[in-house]
């Protein structure tokens, strides 16, 4: 069966002599693994268009019970380049990429994700991104796919936690917990602005389609140097995904020691 569709180009290798193995997150069928014939061979016949970080247009042809789907055309509808600018822009766009590789599942369909990875290329572009920003599109995309860790109420009894106590995370049950929850479950302590941080990330979306009232949303994702909310926050994401998700990602460590 032949598939018309639009996607970005995750990943890519060599396959033998003159082929190519390209993952494509597609608009309407997700994330789907697919052999370029000869996209390899002096990258004639594909010209440039299977390369990671580019949105195309692809016709594929899967046959029934085959995993792998076979390229037949594809041209670009808007490149990835500026992206190859700056080791940080690579490394964040790679860890994005990467994001979307491991945490969905093949063939199955996430229009929000598509268009959401879209915006993170096309913004990367644009401006180098600070740590609120890579963190603004983590929790984006981990909500997307229905992993949103909890900062609002408890976790494990669901009562309301005031701001100021908001300071224990459990990985484990995936969010904040009370004072009484916290004596009896694993958890970290972190500063009450490092969640409220994380809070008033995770509404920006909220507030730019004009939802809750929000200063300047874009000024909260410019805000850099303030380490302690980095490495709390970067702790408390890395501790949830692993542990929910068991995922490293291999582009993180150096990204880690770029951004701002
Ligand atoms: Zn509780």
């Amino acid at each position: 069966m032949l598939h018309k569709d639009e996607a970005i180009v995750l990943s890519k290798r060599s396959y033998g002599e003159s082929d190519r193995i390209v993952h494509l997150y597609t608009l309407h069928s997700g994330k789907v693994s697919a052999i370029a014939k000869g996209g390899n061979k002096s990258q004639r016949r594909f010209n440039n268009t299977l390369e990671p970080f580019n949105h195309i247009r692809v016709e594929y042809f899967e046959k029934q019970n085959k995993g792998m789907v076979r390229i037949e055309n594809a041209d670009i509808i808007e490149t990835g380049d500026g992206i190859e600018k700056s080791l940080k822009k690579v490394s964040t766009a790679s860890l994005f990429v990467e994001f979307v590789e491991r945490l969905t599942k093949e063939k199955e369909r996430h229009e929000e994700i598509f268009y959401t990875l879209k915006t993170i290329l096309r913004e990367i572009k644009e401006k180098e991104f600070t740590y609120r920003h890579i963190l603004h599109f983590q929790l984006k995309t981990l909500s997307a796919l229905g992993f949103m860790p909890n900062f609002l109420s408890c976790v494990y009894c669901g009562c309301s936690v005031p701001d100021q106590e908001k300071t224990k995370f459990s990985s484990e049950r995936g969010g904040v917990l009370c004072g009484e929850c916290s004596k009896h479950l694993p958890n970290r302590t972190y500063s009450p602005d490092t969640i409220k941080g994380l809070i008033e990330i995770t509404r920006i979306d909220a507030s730019v389609g004009g939802g809750e009232a929000f200063d300047n949303p874009h000024q909260v994702l410019e805000r850099k140097g303030d380490n302690r909310f980095k490495a709390e926050a970067m702790e408390i994401m890395e501790g949830f995904i692993t542990y929910h998700l068991d995922v490293r990602f291999k582009s993180y460590p150096i990204l880690k020691k770029l951004i701002e």
